[in-house]
């Protein structure tokens, strides 16, 4: 794979860019927040994800479309491991299936672990479909290597709730669930609990969710992040108040990518406090939530 950086000019350079990449890091309510100023992360952040938008473009993760220098490696029946050209981690894959199908995690989360196994030294990541990904319409998920993101070891200091030796109830400054097992079938039962537990609104295929998950000494843990939307007011709002921000995965892990350098300068605890508050579930909608789970 590495080969791929020697020659694949485009990869290459956003991979050198990101060495000299700025960061700082905001502490918002007690968790610790990294801003990257990420310009080539514009093609992500700023991407049409509308319906129109979607049908318009040729898909970027099937492999017709992809670059020829970007060479795959098979995962399972039907994923590719791909080199993410456009980089938040010092080590970044995208993880799609061979075919065209949407983004939807039903029935996928096993995958999900069987890839956070396989590839222990990564944080594997699944953003849904109105819920920072890209490709909404091309199933995949991403990896980036561990010890990157703040939540990884943060999120023990922010419990709630634990409610049982599996499931914990957290608050990063948005309520999330963390499942720890080192059994993957309880992972998934708790998983589709959730899943079943979360509202689905008009519109939409599935919960909107983001999907962060590891795998150490055979211990899996997944944090599961319900969101309320896509886009926070100050990404639509003009003049001053505008900050280019699209939350997924990454940025709720701890790592919020500003792409335009104004952003980077002007964002402060209070702005992230809020897209957090905007974008996650509401204290009482997360409560209600939780009287849904079963058992
Ligand atoms: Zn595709």
């Amino acid at each position: 794979m590495l080969e791929q950086l020697k020659k694949w000019d485009l990869a290459k350079s956003n991979y050198e860019a990101l060495k000299q990449v700025e960061t700082k890091e905001l502490n918002v309510n007690g968790a610790k927040f990294i801003v990257q100023f990420n310009p080539a992360r514009i093609v992500s952040s700023g991407a049409k994800v509308d319906a129109k938008s979607i049908r318009d473009r040729a898909c970027f993760l099937c492999e017709e479309n992809r670059p020829k220098l970007q060479k795959g490696l098979d995962f399972g029946e039907h994923y590719t491991i791909l080199i993410n050209p456009f980089p938040i981690f010092p080590k970044h894959f995208t993880i799609v299936d061979v075919k065209h199908v949407p983004q939807l995690i039903a029935g996928r989360f096993g995958d999900m672990l069987d890839l956070a196994e396989y590839m222990d030294d990564y944080v594997i990541f699944y953003n849904g479909p109105k819920c920072g990904a890209s490709a909404p319409d091309h199933a995949h998920f991403q990896a980036g290597n561990r010890g990157f993101l703040p939540i990884e070891k943060g999120w023990k200091n922010h419990i709630v709730v634990k409610k049982d030796e599996n499931l914990s109830l957290i608050n990063y400054g948005f309520p999330a669930f963390v499942i720890e097992a080192l059994s993957k079938k309880r992972c998934i039962c708790l998983f589709e609990k959730i899943y079943e537990a979360l509202p689905v609104k008009e519109g939409d295929t599935e919960p909107k969710m983001n999907i962060l998950t590891w795998c150490e000494a055979k211990h899996f843990t997944a944090v599961i992040i319900p969101r309320a939307k896509h886009r926070p007011d100050c990404f639509f709002a003009k003049g001053d108040e505008n900050i280019l921000i699209s939350p997924a995965s990454v940025d709720l892990g701890g790592v919020f990518i500003t792409p335009l350098e104004k952003d980077f300068e002007k964002i402060t605890i209070k702005n992230v406090a809020k897209v957090l508050k905007e974008v996650c579930l509401s204290e009482k909608e997360y409560y209600d939530i939780i009287k849904n789970l079963a058992g």
